[in-house]
């Protein structure tokens, strides 16, 4: 479904992706894991075209992305849902409106139809009762939930997320992983950059492991859990175990 290939983005001097090559597959529940720093975010920003790449390609089922070719360009993106570690809800919108917002603009559904998806979604992931709440009003948790429906309600076919609980208290990190487990489940495609060994060794389905901008290791996760292969990922998994 997703090609990256030899993929290199600099920023300025830095080289935050060295020719980076990955298959993601339909289904797939692909952890990115590695040290802060290694270019997890980078790769998944460059994926859904939140950052230009400076050398190789990225393809969706077959057709690279292409940033001069625009109208292409914003469909293919489209097909992907994007969580935040911060969120990134609308303040001044209500939990309602900030899952409409986008149905309505880009895919140009109408108020009715927006709203039937939103409160599907809403209702998904817990959150009906909270409808017309405002972002400010609610716990950490449950604004990732809403930004989970929000980005659901685009109808993606691939879910991009980074480091979706690290910014949550302890006590709700269960109810969003919870959400994504049950995501995966019903067959979304996933990639997620996360901390949260326990969700990249049972629910995730391949592990990616980065260091330094490189892809030093990728493995199914149990083998990857269960028999590191390079130095760094035994090093990392020691630290983080
Ligand atoms: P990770 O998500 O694995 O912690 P990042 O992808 O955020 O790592 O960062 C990889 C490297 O690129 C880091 O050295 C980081 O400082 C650098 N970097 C990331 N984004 C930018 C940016 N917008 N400008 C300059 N340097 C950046
Ligand atoms: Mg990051």
């Amino acid at each position: 479904m997703i090609k990256v290939e030899h993929v290199q983005k600099n920023f300025g001097k830095l080289h935050a992706l060295k020719d980076v090559s990955l298959t993601i597959e339909r289904g797939d529940i692909v952890s990115l894991i590695g040290p802060s720093g290694s270019g997890k975010s980078t790769l998944l920003r460059c994926i859904h075209g939140l950052e230009t790449i400076d050398k190789g390609s990225i393809q969706i089922d077959g057709v690279e992305m292409d940033p001069s070719n625009t109208s292409l360009y914003r469909q293919q993106r489209n097909r992907m849902g994007f969580v935040f570690q911060h969120f990134n809800l609308f303040p001044n919108m209500t939990v309602l409106e900030n899952c409409k917002l986008a149905p309505i603009q880009v895919l140009k559904m109408s108020d009715s139809d927006a709203e039937k998806v939103a409160l599907e979604y809403l209702e998904k992931v817990g959150l009906l009762d909270k409808k017309n709440a405002y972002p400010n009003n609610l716990s950490g948790g449950q604004k990732q939930r809403v930004a989970i429906a929000r980005a659901l309600c685009m109808n993606p076919e691939v879910m991009l997320f980074d480091e979706p609980t690290s910014a949550l208290d302890p006590e709700m990190i269960k109810e969003v992983l919870e959400v994504m487990k049950d995501l995966g489940n019903q067959g979304m495609t996933m990639i997620v950059v996360t901390h949260e060994m326990g969700f990249a060794r049972k629910v995730g389905t391949r592990v990616v492991f980065l260091d330094q901008g490189e892809i030093v290791e990728e493995n199914t996760s149990e083998e990857f859990f269960s028999n590191p292969q390079s130095d760094r990922a035994k090093d990392f998994l020691s630290k983080v175990f």
